[in-house]
C-alpha cells in the first residue's frame, strides 16, 4: 500500500456486463469491484462510526445478489477523487478513488515476494540514511526528517542517527519518536558490553556471525535500535545483510532450496532458568501474501529441522546453500559505529553481527539497546504523512 498516496487519477467508470463497477484510472489501468465489497467498504456515518472508523453494520446481512444501480465521478482537488455509488438496497456511498486503487493493489497476484522494496548488496547499498538527532528526534525535531528516515529504514531495512546523546534516556526518547518499546527477556533496554572474561560469546572480543536477535519467538522483535556509547577498541565493525537479497539470489538461482527454506521449520529450543521457549520456523519466512517477511538465522541457537526422512539429505543442501549465501562477503556491509551514533534496523528482514576487536588493556566497547514492533513504524510513517 502506498502510504504516499500515489496519484490515481480517475478518467472514467462504468458498470460491467458482469454487475462488477470498473475504474478507468488515467494511466489506462482498470480495477474492477464486486458490489458486495464496495458496500462493506462504506465509511458513511451509518456503516462505520465517525471518531473511530468503528464498524456499525455486519456485512454478512447485505444482499448476496446486491447490485450497483448508479455511480457517478465527483469529489475535488481537496477531498481527492472520489465515486459515488448507489446500491440496490437504497443505500449510497461515497468511496475514495485512491483507496479503491490501493486495496485493488493490495489484492493483486504479485509473483515478486519483495514487493517495493530496495533490495542491496554490498556494492549497491550506498550510503546508509542519516538524520541527526536534532532534526529528526530532538524536540526540535522536524516531521519531514523523521518522515523521510522512517522511509529509509522501511525501503532499506537500515537508517543512522547522528549525535545522539549516547546514554539511555535518549535512547529510550529515540523509540519513543517511533512507538512503544517491545520489552523482551533481555529487558526494556539492553547493553552489550565487551569483557576479558566473557560468559557468553556476545560479550567477547571475538567475531559474531550475521544473525537475527530471538528467533525463538513467535514473533522476534521487528526493529532493533543500537546505540553506540564506548568504541575505544580495536576493530569491532558492525556488519550487516539484507537477507531478502540474499532470499532473492537463492530463489533465481536455485529454486529447489529455495523451497525448502520457505517451508521446512527449524526448531529453536531456548531454555534458561526462569524461560522456556521453543520456536519454530522456516529461515525464509513468507507473509500470507507470499511476500518476504521474517527471516530467523541463529547458528549457536538452533535445533533441529522438522523434516521427514525422504526430504533430509535436500535440506541440508540447502541449508548449505543459504549459509553459503548469507556469509558471502559480496552481500555484507560494515559499519564502524563511533559514540553518539545509532543504528535502526530490521530485524525480520537484516541480519546483523560484528568483527572481531581487540579490547587491549584499558579499551571499551559498549552499546545499548532496545526493540520496538514493526508496526509501530509503519503506524508512525502514516501518521506523519497524514499530518503533511
Ligand atoms: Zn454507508
Amino acid at each position: 500500500m502506498s502510504v504516499a498516496g500515489r496519484a490515481h487519477d480517475l478518467a472514467s467508470v462504468a458498470i460491467g456486463d458482469d454487475g462488477f463497477l470498473a475504474l478507468i484510472l488515467g494511466d489506462g489501468e482498470i480495477i474492477q469491484f464486486h458490489p458486495l465489497l464496495l458496500r462493506d467498504a462504506c465509511p458513511c456515518t451509518t456503516c462505520r462510526r465517525a471518531a473511530t472508523n468503528e464498524r456499525l453494520v455486519d456485512p454478512t446481512t447485505f444482499d448476496p445478489a446486491l447490485q450497483v444501480t448508479n455511480v457517478a465521478a465527483c469529489g475535488g482537488p481537496d477531498a481527492g477523487e472520489a465515486i459515488e455509488v448507489q446500491f440496490s438496497d437504497g443505500h449510497t456511498s461515497l468511496l475514495s478513488v485512491e483507496w479503491l486503487a490501493d486495496h485493488a493493489d493490495a489484492c493483486g497476484q504479485s509473483s515478486e515476494p519483495a514487493g517495493d522494496l530496495t533490495l542491496w548488496d554490498a556494492s549497491s547499498l550506498g550510503d546508509i540514511h542519516s538524520a541527526t538527532w536534532r532534526d529528526a528526534f530532538g524536540e526540535d525535531g522536524s516531521q519531514p526528517a523523521l518522515s523521510a528516515w522512517l522511509d529509509a529504514l522501511v525501503s532499506v531495512g537500515v537508517a543512522l542517527v547522528e549525535d545522539v546523546p549516547a546514554d539511555e534516556e535518549h535512547l529510550v526518547a529515540a523509540a519513543h519518536q517511533i512507538g512503544q518499546i517491545q520489552a523482551s527477556n533481555y529487558g526494556v533496554t539492553w547493553q552489550i558490553e565487551a569483557t576479558l572474561e566473557p560468559i557468553s560469546e556476545v560479550e567477547s572480543q571475538r567475531p559474531l556471525a550475521v544473525h537475527t536477535d530471538l528467533p525463538y519467538r513467535a514473533l522476534a522483535p521487528g526493529l532493533q535500535l543500537l546505540l553506540c556509547v564506548h568504541a575505544d577498541v580495536k576493530g569491532g565493525a558492525s556488519t550487516f545483510v539484507d537477507g531478502y537479497a540474499v532470499a532473492e539470489h537463492i530463489r533465481h538461482h536455485d529454486r529447489a532450496a529455495w523451497d525448502i527454506l520457505t517451508t521446512v521449520e527449524l526448531t529453536y529450543p531456548y531454555v534458561r532458568t526462569e524461560i522456556e521457549h521453543h520456536g519454530r520456523a522456516p529461515i525464509i519466512g513468507l507473509g500470507s501474501d507470499g511476500r518476504y517477511d521474517q527471516i530467523r538465522r541463529a547458528p549457536d541457537l538452533v535445533g533441529v529441522p522438522r523434516v521427514g526422512p525422504a526430504q533430509t539429505p535436500e535440506f541440508y543442501r540447502a541449508l548449505g546453500v543459504w549459509n553459503m549465501t548469507v556469509d558471502d562477503p559480496s552481500f555484507e556491509i560494515q559499519i564502524r559505529l563511533k559514540p553518539g551514533q545509532m543504528l535502526a534496523f530490521n530485524n525480520h528482514r537484516l541480519l546483523h553481527g560484528r568483527t572481531a576487536f581487540a579490547l587491549g588493556s584499558s579499551g571499551r566497547r559498549r552499546l545499548i539497546g532496545c526493540y520496538l514492533a514493526l508496526d509501530e513504524v509503519h503506524s508512525r510513517r502514516r501518521v506523519l504523512a497524514r499530518q503533511r
